[in-house]
């Protein structure tokens, strides 16, 4: 500790917690594997705990573990974690120099009531259930917490418990040695690799029994009061919090699997397990008490008289070779059982086959002919119950990255906070409406809020003919704008394709402006393709009709990723706008800062529209949308009725809206997918110059098709070679899919995290599926 060696004594304590907190307290030592700890008793009867640390322990240490325990301090296990207590000048962790016979660390946490669970024999069912829930509350608290403390070197660390072998051979006894030699070996040749796309984020690491606190109820049951020392806490696969916690449970228990299955059936109400992770629950099991094992022969190699290491090691040795002896496909099922007893049950891919296919409604697809049961995504990752990794090259929606931690954390708090409706006065609303208006040019001044891309073009449809008296509108062939009865009967890709009504008769549709297949091509392509809007326009007014709105994606997803040949947009815009129509951008698909130049892709279309309409990344996967229009637009909307959307702005959307700007502003994901999406762009065409299937590649930013066709002069669409690299690329981990009148266009709108160690992966399998056809 210092030079001292009576150092620190009760009066040290008593001391240190006066002189540096300002708190009169008596002390009395507590036990304390690694730090001197000490209970602090003020005068009003408050408790406190002291904690000294030894001056060579590293200060990231102690700062991860004060970070950490703050961080809990708002989460939904705040009443089990101490509190940091700061000095009256909002310190945390404190240098106490003892005159010249060293410094260490001083630290004072909050006190816990209970006793740690080692000292109770009884351990009913319902508090291993509740032990599990608790960790489980805490592992989903600590998804969103990150620290540099969490990546230290730690010998308790799970996934180098294969660092310890070489203990091993001071393992005395033959038959013990051989089992522990024996498992180290099968976890890392089979159990190491089995951990690549498993959730990973920090735990506690070793809630062990002296660690968890229990008091007795009224009815004489005991509780869960606490959990403490974060000592051992850091980063690493999620799913070891729960095999290390019920691995200590298991010890000296009548029926250990029965125990772990409680501990595992509360942890799996809350997170729920992958199936991945459900299937290495044993062997983790059997890891942390290998490592124990090893650990505590260590520690009797360099102190053999120690009779504590002897003691405290031997239930571990019973369980470890207890447990060796039950067939691990029992265990698993007990396991699954468990975790089907918990919330969701988990089935298999032709279990969820059959439940589609008599209960959900008969018209929906899945996407690949073998269907892919993804259980989690982060980042521009998916991962399927194998845990296999897929990078995500498809999903606008989740924007900012699958599950990206920031937006999960505005969603739940505000949730657990307040969710009501546009009735009510809320910042988030106002902070929102201000935000999102606050990025468009003017006059677009004004939002409504929605839940779907479908809602926002209802509404905007609704608000062109408040402002217009007309229904009659242009759109462009092949175009999507959402299932309702409204924008089917508008939508060529909808209505005129199976099961379609075709066009309503107040709908009109021009060539969609593809300067690579359509009937215009060449440098006046956008201008030929403006001329079928005048021609479209001539044809409505000469029956005596007035045109209402002219509606278009800005950039073009479902007609195959198509870019506006130049000036198409700007030229259609004026014509409308000359015979009193509103131009109608939706930006559904394409918003956000996909196209990397600007926010909205219609800035990259030298053209304002007079309503625009948001959707599927505006939430980052939260269901919300919205439609942003002119003062004056708005005001033709006042018509007497009201406009209440029940869930459309309420302060959960908002919230999650608000983070999703934040992120996009904080992370550069504009400026981000400017980058990459120009690294992608180059490489292709680098590609397209050595392969003949590709007919042409366009895009701006992470917004991207390739066109396959058989031949450059015909044309022809390759669509069966394109529905072919789609599965090719699945089977190298990338997701693609298809679109465009012919089904032959490779689609490319990727989370907008997409790296560029991503890029030069994509475009290595391209290299390779799309070589592979000469
Ligand atoms: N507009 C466009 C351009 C779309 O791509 C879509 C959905 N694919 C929609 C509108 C409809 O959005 P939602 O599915 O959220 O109703």
């Amino acid at each position: 500790m210092t030079g001292d060696a009576s150092f620190p004594t009760a009066g040290d304590a008593e001391s240190i917690a006066r002189e540096l907190w300002g708190l009169d307290c008596r002390a009395e030592p507590l036990a304390g594997e690694v730090d001197r700890n000490f209970l602090l008793v003020a005068g009003n009867g408050d408790r406190w705990v002291l904690k000294i640390s030894r001056e060579n322990t590293d200060r990231v240490d102690l700062d991860y573990q004060i970070e950490a325990l703050r961080f809990l301090e708002a989460s939904a296990v705040a009443q089990f974690v101490q509190r940091v207590l700061p000095t009256s000048d909002g310190q945390f962790l404190l240098p106490y120099d003892r005159g010249g016979s060293g410094s260490c660390w001083v630290r004072i946490f909050s006190f816990l009531n209970g006793a740690p669970l080692v000292n109770i024999q009884e351990r009913p069912p319902a508090l291993l259930e509740e032990i599990g829930r608790t960790l489980a509350h805490l592992d989903l608290a600590l998804r969103n917490f990150d620290h540099p403390g969490a990546y230290r070197n730690h010998p308790w660390n799970i996934e180098r418990t294969h660092d310890l072998a070489h203990y091993t051979e001071q393992i005395s006894e033959l038959g013990r040695r051989e089992l522990v030699e024996r498992h180290i070996e099968r976890f890392r040749g089979e159990v190491v690799p089995r951990f690549a796309g498993l959730e990973r984020s920090v735990i506690h690491n070793d809630a062990n029994d002296h660690n968890l606190l229990v008091q007795s109820d009224s009815n004489d049951q005991p509780l869960l009061t606490g959990l403490i020392d974060f000592g051992d806490s850091r980063h690493t696969i999620t799913i070891a919090e729960l095999a290390i916690t019920a691995a200590y449970l298991m010890l000296d228990q009548e029926c250990p699997l029965t125990t772990a299955a409680l501990v595992t059936a509360g942890y799996a109400s809350v997170r729920p397990l992958s199936t991945a992770e459900q299937s290495l629950l044993f062997d983790l099991i059997k890891t942390r008490l290998c490592a124990s094992v090893l650990m505590s022969t260590r520690g009797l190699h360099l102190e053999p008289e120690n009779e504590y290491l002897q003691i405290s090691a031997q239930p571990v040795w019973r369980l470890l070779e207890r447990i060796s002896m039950i067939d691990p496909d029992d265990a698993n099922r007990a396991f699954k059982d468990a975790c089907a007893q918990s919330g969701t049950p988990v089935r298999s891919t032709d279990e969820i086959l059959a439940i589609r296919k008599n209960h959900f409604g008969f018209n929906l697809s899945i996407s690949y002919s073998e269907p892919l049961k993804i259980v989690r995504g982060a980042d521009q990752y998916l991962y399927d119950e194998d845990g296999r990794r897929y990078l995500d090259l498809v999903n606008n929606v989740c924007h900012v990255g699958h599950c990206h931690p920031y937006v999960v954390a505005a969603a739940t708090q505000q949730m657990a906070e307040l969710n009501t409706n546009t009735r009510y006065l809320h910042d988030n609303l106002a902070e929102y409406a201000l935000r999102l208006t606050g990025t468009f040019p003017e006059p677009l001044e004004v939002c409504f809020f929605a839940n779907s891309g479908t809602e926002a073009n209802d509404l905007a449809l609704r608000l062109a003919r408040a402002h217009t008296g007309s229904k009659e509108i242009i759109v462009l062939d092949h175009a999507y704008h959402g299932h309702s009865p409204s924008l089917v009967e508008i939508s060529p890709y909808k209505c005129e394709g199976p099961g379609g009504e075709g066009l309503a008769g107040h709908a009109h549709k021009v060539p969609m402006p593809d300067a690579y297949r359509g009937p215009h091509r060449g440098p006046e392509a956008g201008a030929g393709y403006a001329e079928e809007v005048c021609r479209v326009i001539a044809e409505i007014e000469g029956s005596g009709r007035k045109l209402g709105a002219f509606m278009a994606e800005s950039l073009i997803g479902c007609g195959g990723q198509v870019i506006p040949a130049p000036g198409f947009l700007s030229g259609a815009a004026s014509a409308v706008r000359s015979v009193g129509g509103v131009v109608i951008a939706d930006e559904v698909q394409v918003g956000f800062g996909r196209v990397g130049s600007h926010m909205w892709a219609f800035e990259s279309q030298d053209v304002v529209p007079d309503i625009v309409t948001l959707g599927k990344p505006i939430g980052n996967g939260h269901p919300m949308s919205a439609v942003i229009t002119t003062k004056e637009i708005a005001s033709s909307f006042v018509t007497g009725m009201e406009y209440f959307n029940t869930f459309g702005g309420n302060p959960v959307s908002c919230a999650v809206g608000l983070a999703v700007l934040d992120v996009i502003e904080k992370q550069g994901l504009q400026q981000h997918a400017l980058e990459v999406g120009t690294r992608l762009l180059d490489g292709l065409h680098e590609l397209q110059t050595r392969c003949p299937l590709i007919g042409d590649v366009r895009g701006l930013g992470l917004f991207i098709g390739i066109e396959l066709v058989r031949d450059q002069e015909t044309l022809e669409p390759a669509d069966t070679e394109a529905s072919r690299v789609i599965d090719e690329m699945k089977a190298r981990g990338f997701l693609l899919s298809t679109d465009g009148p012919l089904h032959n266009v490779l689609k490319i709108k990727p989370p907008m995290v997409l790296t560029e160690q991503d890029v030069d992966e994509v475009l290595a399998a391209l290299d390779e599926v799309l070589g592979a056809f000469g």
